[in-house]
């Protein structure tokens, strides 16, 4: 053994960033080790199209979950941008094009919208009163995310005392579906408030087991408002700041270099590695798993479960956005979330479909367009241009659906069909094409992922996410393994999931509760 350190990170991912810079500033001796090239997990942007300046968020694009005090307590210089609009769902009704379009703050315009699409006023009602009880619940929630856990009773007092008994019944214990269908009478104002329980997440929205329910939680809570918001420069530059924090704050951070096995015993631990041809044996005190908890299993020589992701991720570069055939202005369409297919009894029958072994006919997803709302991910020549990229993350395509060769391109080629139906002209017409005449379109589906970021079946959250509250009085963080110096610090720990720093946070919390170790 060469080396000992007072914490490893297996693991460069943005949460292992996190954790790292805490813990260097705190004066631990921090070594993280990343088997990539680069840093960042699923939280970076790549050039992926030959010879065009266009940085796409490869994988997540979006952020909400990412609390304030991290930003303000690592000092990252990061500029998160509110979009114009919250959602656009184009449908048809009685034959004819129709949409609902709601605006980030929904006024006059969203109440019209309503209007337009359900010949009355009671959904954009039931919408206000809704979207505000649960503002109240995620100012009651949010700030809990970065201290110790609360027990499930005080979690409760909190939310009822600022939210009402209504929240807590529809979003903890009857399945959000329940919520949604007494709330809202329209299957499409239905769908868009559903796809925030399945994003990620492979369940039918009545499942009496809550998955839907977490999933809708985790997408509500952020900072206290839930807004998801544009990366500007992309989700590259998350990363960067948190690499930049990390390695000002003193921790030393390898790339190229793969852990094979972890072993500890409670309080030592050795962690091996392979470093080009020689494998390379170090000492922690502490080893914090920035991967999955199914990796951490294999690491460790244990039997893993493994996860199973469910969406498809696509990119396009695109050289003009398309006409709606309902009239709108596709700059208003894909600035906010761009529903596909997505009203509830679609969301349900596509789940349905492929638990039952099938791609669904329609395969619901969301669309968004960044450069609507930054342009800085485009070099001087395409802004010029006036290009745009589209981000399409579908829902309900598990990976056992996907197996064989050609299957992302047939999906897409669905995909787009089904955008199509909406469009007043074929969203093929508007790709760009690469230096070598290819359209630019990429898409990864969760074995791709999988091969990639080493996420266990191409899951996003490295598994199902957790309820926020204390399930183990001796694991006041939500990070804790059976041994006590292994600790997740991943999106797999109580509080993981998105691109939220929050699992980082908690773990690095959770080592600076013990003594260093001596000299
Ligand atoms: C397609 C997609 C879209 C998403 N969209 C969003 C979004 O818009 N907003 C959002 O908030 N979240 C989104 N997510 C989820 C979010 O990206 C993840 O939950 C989050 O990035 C996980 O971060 P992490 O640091 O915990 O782990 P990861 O990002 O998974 O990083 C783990 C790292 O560990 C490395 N590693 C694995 N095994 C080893 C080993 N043996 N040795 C060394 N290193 C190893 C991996 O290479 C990887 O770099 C999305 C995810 C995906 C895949």
């Amino acid at each position: 053994m060469t080396q000992r350190f007072d914490v490893v990170v297996v693991g460069g991912g943005h949460n292992a960033l996190v954790a790292a810079a805490y813990l260097a500033r705190a004066g631990r001796s921090v070594l993280v080790l990343e088997r990539l090239d680069r840093l960042g997990g699923a939280a970076v942007s790549v050039t992926p199209f030959r010879g065009l300046g266009a940085r796409l968020s490869r994988y997540s694009y979006l952020v909400s979950l990412l609390p304030d005090r991290i930003v303000a307590d690592l000092g990252l210089r990061l500029a998160l941008r509110s979009r114009a609009v919250s959602s656009y769902t184009p449908t048809e009704r009685a034959g004819r094009p129709a949409s609902l379009l709601i605006e980030r703050e929904p006024g006059a315009a969203t109440a019209a919208s309503f209007r337009a699409l359900t010949g009355a006023d009671a959904d954009f009602a039931a919408w206000q009163r809704f979207y505000g009880e649960l503002s109240l619940m995620a100012q009651a929630i949010a700030p809990t995310m970065t201290e110790q856990l609360p027990s499930r009773e005080a979690l409760r007092a909190r939310v009822v005392a600022t939210a009402g008994e209504r929240v807590w019944r529809q979003v903890f214990d009857e399945p959000i579906g329940l919520a949604i269908e007494e709330t809202f009478a329209d299957d499409l104002v239905r769908g868009v408030v559903a796809t925030d329980a399945l994003i990620g997440t492979h369940t039918s929205l009545r499942s009496p087991e809550l998955l839907a329910n977490r999933c809708f939680l985790y997408h509500l809570v952020g900072n206290g408002t839930g807004e998801w918001r544009v990366p500007v420069g992309g989700m590259g530059a998350v990363t960067a700041e948190l690499i930049r924090a990390a390695r000002e704050s003193g921790a030393t951070l390898r790339t190229g270099v793969e852990v094979t096995s972890v072993t500890a015993d409670g309080t030592d631990a050795e962690i091996a590695y392979r470093d080009g041809d020689t494998e390379v044996r170090v000492g922690a005190r502490h080893v914090l798993a920035g991967v999955a908890p199914a990796v951490l299993d294999r690491l460790r020589g244990r039997a893993a479960t493994e996860p199973v992701g469910s969406q498809l991720k696509v990119n396009v570069l695109l050289s003009r956005l398309p006409k709606l055939r309902d009239g709108v202005d596709p700059r208003s369409a894909f600035a906010g979330t761009c529903h596909l297919d997505e009203s509830y009894s679609e969301l349900e029958s596509a789940y349905q479909a492929s638990v039952s072994g099938q791609l669904p006919d329609r395969l619901p997803g969301e669309m968004y367009c960044h450069t609507l709302t930054d342009k800085s991910i485009l070099d001087d020549d395409l802004r010029g241009r006036g290009w745009h990229t589209l981000t399409l993350f579908g829902l309900h395509t598990p990976a056992g659906l996907l197996a064989g060769d050609g299957v992302a391109d047939t999906l897409v080629r669905r995909y787009f069909a089904g955008l199509n139906r909406y469009l007043a002209e074929p969203i093929e017409d508007c790709l760009a094409t690469d230096v070598d005449g290819r359209p630019c379109v990429e898409a990864r589906t969760p074995t791709d992922i999988a091969a990639e970021l080493a996420m266990p079946g191409g899951h996003i959250f490295h598994g199902d996410l957790a309820w926020p509250w204390l399930a183990d009085p001796a694991d006041p963080w939500g990070v804790a393994t059976d041994v006590a110096n292994v600790l997740v610090c991943g999106s797999g720990a109580r509080r993981g999931g998105g691109v939220s720093g929050i699992a980082g946070h908690n773990a690095a919390m959770a080592v600076l509760a013990t003594r260093p170790a001596g000299p």
